[in-house]
């Protein structure tokens, strides 16, 4: 009798998982094993809580539904706190395992902890390679010649490389049954205090592969948003103006592969138009940072990204406070910031903005930015954060200019100011000044219930560039 033990970190689910389809073929017994790695919920140089409250939340409900889908299985699933390689080892010795299985990661701290595992393991790792849509075996290019653009790298995806199939969900996995289980932290364990989802989050999220597969029948059959996801996808309120599936693919509680072969069948059994294709679009460029993220190695953690490009940042205390306590006096920041806040989303569109006006508008070095998103996106991916805020802070290796003119964007975006009065009921009673409220003749604020530095904030700054945009 062997035993194999399956290590699961960012793959919490049962369907198309490579490590336990391998173990489950090559043992007699697996033991699925996931550690809450308390490094995680330190706080960072920064003083952020690098996992803040709502994401250890669904990180929780997460491996509480895997734990759930196990035991329906005839399996179960270890649950440790501290240190993944000491917790790993006790658990190797105290059931003789002979072999772990693992999804191998990408960036920098995560390869620490798989070096500090390797040490305990009884035998090689025997990794798998599955965060990305398309596999780093497929690439029409070593990893480590991916074209700069992210143009080129699609197309030559698109031509050259296909999509691996899923790997089946187990029907039965045999685990020895006299194991200390453990039990599913509270967050105070996790040295957090709860924090509600404010009930205007655009979707009351839940962790869990199930959440993850309702989700996406949601989006896709039950509604059909997909077949209109391209037009909508900029939006700014609502649960369905985009899937959201990013919530529930950065601890892969769904595959990306999965999705992808669901819009597949999406095409065949409901239509097929540019909007199914575009998901499939936006899921590359996932991908794309994934890959810049295997290239450059730490080199997206630093101040000159990885074009080397120096910039003069600065580190104010008292903008960047502004910025992250959505006081900055310019609504559709606050609005996005609010949102990010009380709930841990934000659209795509909102992100370009507070980013760019992060950057561009304050200076500010743009890890500090990366690292509040860190902290408290629900759906932070390492590479696809700090990726994005490389790419807008012009410090990624693509050349064109991300900057993103807030007011412009806001009158664009948010045409009507509905955005603005959802998360920022103070500013309701405005109308065609709601995006810029300071440029309202001050005789009319006195006749009015409103006053702008007694209920609102004067803006931290006005470039007179957004003066032809009032
Ligand atoms: C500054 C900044 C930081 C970001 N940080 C993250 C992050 O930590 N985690 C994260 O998943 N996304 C991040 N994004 C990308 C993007 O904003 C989110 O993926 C998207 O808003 C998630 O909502 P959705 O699932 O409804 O997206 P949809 O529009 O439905 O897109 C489908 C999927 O495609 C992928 N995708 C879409 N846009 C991007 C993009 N620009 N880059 C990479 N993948 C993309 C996501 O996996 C997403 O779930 C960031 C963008 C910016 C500008």
């Amino acid at each position: 009798m062997t035993t194999a033990l399956v290590w699961f970190r960012n793959d919490l689910r049962l369907h198309d998982h490579e490590a336990l389809a391998k173990a489950i073929s090559s043992h007699d017994l697996v033991i699925p094993f996931y550690c809450f790695d308390e490094n995680q919920f330190k706080k960072d140089q920064y003083g952020f809580h690098k996992t803040d409250a709502i994401r250890a939340q669904f990180l929780v409900e997460s491996v509480q539904n895997l734990k759930e889908s196990l035991q329906k299985l005839g399996s179960n699933l270890v649950v440790r706190f501290g240190n993944p390689a000491t917790e790993l080892q006790q658990v190797i010795k105290s059931a003789n395992v002979s072999e772990v299985f693992a999804y191998k990661e990408i960036t920098t701290e995560e390869k620490e902890i798989e070096q500090e595992v390797e040490k305990v393991a009884p035998t090689r790792v025997n990794y798998s390679f599955g965060t990305t849509l398309f596999h780093v075996n497929d690439l029409p290019f070593h990893f480590n010649d991916i074209p700069k653009v992210f143009t080129t790298f699609r197309k030559a995806l698109e031509k050259q490389s296909n999509v691996r199939e899923l790997f089946k969900t187990p029907a039965t996995i045999k685990t020895p049954i006299d194991l200390n289980w453990g039990s599913l932290p509270k967050l105070a364990d996790l040295g957090l205090k709860n924090q509600p989802i404010d009930e205007r989050s655009v979707i009351n999220f839940k962790g869990g592969e199930d959440e993850a597969i309702a989700r996406l029948n949601h989006y896709f059959y039950h509604t059909e948003h997909l077949s209109t996801y391209k037009e909508t996808r900029n939006g700014l309120i609502g649960a369905d103006y985009s899937s959201k599936l990013s919530v529930w693919l950065w601890n892969g509680c769904i595959s990306p592969r999965r999705i992808y072969w669901e819009v597949l069948n999406y095409e065949k059994r409901v239509k097929k138009n540019q909007s199914t294709y575009w998901l499939i679009f936006e899921l590359i460029w996932r991908d794309f940072f994934k890959y810049i993220g295997l290239k450059h190695g730490s080199s997206i953690f630093q101040i000159n990204g990885i074009n080397g490009k120096s910039e003069n940042w600065k580190r104010d205390k008292v903008l960047f406070d502004k910025w992250a306590t959505a006081t900055t006096g310019i609504p559709f920041i606050d609005a996005n910031m609010r949102e990010l806040n009380l709930t841990g989303f934000m659209s795509n569109r909102g992100r370009q903005n507070v980013a760019s006006f992060f950057v561009t508008e304050l200076g500010l070095d743009w890890r500090m930015g990366a690292a509040y998103f860190e902290s408290k996106l629900l759906d932070y991916d390492v590479t696809s954060n700090y990726g994005n805020w490389m790419y807008i802070a012009g410090v990624g290796n693509d050349p064109r200019d991300r900057y993103f003119n807030v007011i412009l964007q806001a009158k664009r975006y948010d045409a009507k100011g509905d955005y603005i009065r959802f998360w920022l009921p103070e500013l309701s009673e405005l109308t065609e000044t709601i995006h810029h409220p300071w440029t309202k003749p001050k005789g009319l604020f006195q006749s009015e219930s409103f006053h702008l530095e007694r209920d609102y904030y004067l803006p931290m700054i006005t470039p007179n560039y957004w003066d032809k945009h009032y």
